[in-house]
């Protein structure tokens, strides 16, 4: 199977919780402390019939920027060779920060299909707020949506199957 999609975005956004969503397993570690999750996952997911393998990506072991954005850059270059479409997770309730600033100018150079993923956005107020990555630099729609109650994920699943 060829189809591998890969979630990437800074630490806390969310892209243990979509991958639990998405794979329907609970095999991600989610926390409420930034970077905790440890290693890389691999699961499986289906969206309209279609198999795909999905990875989350995420293994920063320190609080210290720095380190973080070189970890980034690493999991972000290599989710990039490994995989066919990118899902890159944004939090639309901290807006854009820095480290997404800085993995959306890694993932401008990628010519793999890059899906703008607006996560966190619960209710209607934070759907709308969630146009406010048109603005990050990337070319494509914004799918806003909640890993949380599930909101929006299914749209993001049509337009990422579709491209397959
Ligand atoms: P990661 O570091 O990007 O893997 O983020 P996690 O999946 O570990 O989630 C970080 C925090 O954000 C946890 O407290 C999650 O419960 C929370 N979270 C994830 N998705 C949503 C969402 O759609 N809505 C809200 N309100 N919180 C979320
Ligand atoms: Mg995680």
């Amino acid at each position: 199977m060829s189809n591998i999609v890969a979630i990437v975005g800074r630490p806390n956004v969310g892209k243990s919780t979509l991958f639990n969503r998405l794979s329907g397993t609970r095999k991600a570690i989610v926390n409420e402390t930034a970077g905790v999750t440890r290693d890389r996952n691999y699961g499986k997911s289906e969206w309209n019939g279609i198999e795909f393998s999905i990875i989350d990506t995420g293994g920063y072991a320190t609080n210290s920027d720095d380190i973080f954005e070189e970890e980034i850059r690493k999991q972000v270059m290599i989710a990039i060779e490994e995989a066919d479409s990118i899902l890159f997770v944004l939090d639309v309730q901290h807006g854009i920060t820095d480290l997404d600033s800085a993995v959306a100018g890694i993932l401008r150079r990628t010519k793999k299909k890059v899906y703008l993923v607006a996560n966190k956005a619960d209710n209607s107020d934070l759907i709308f707020a969630a146009n406010e990555f048109y603005s990050i630099g990337l070319s494509g729609q914004v799918f806003p949506i909640s890993s949380v109650n599930g909101s929006g994920t299914g749209d993001l699943l049509d337009a990422v199957v579709n491209d397959f």
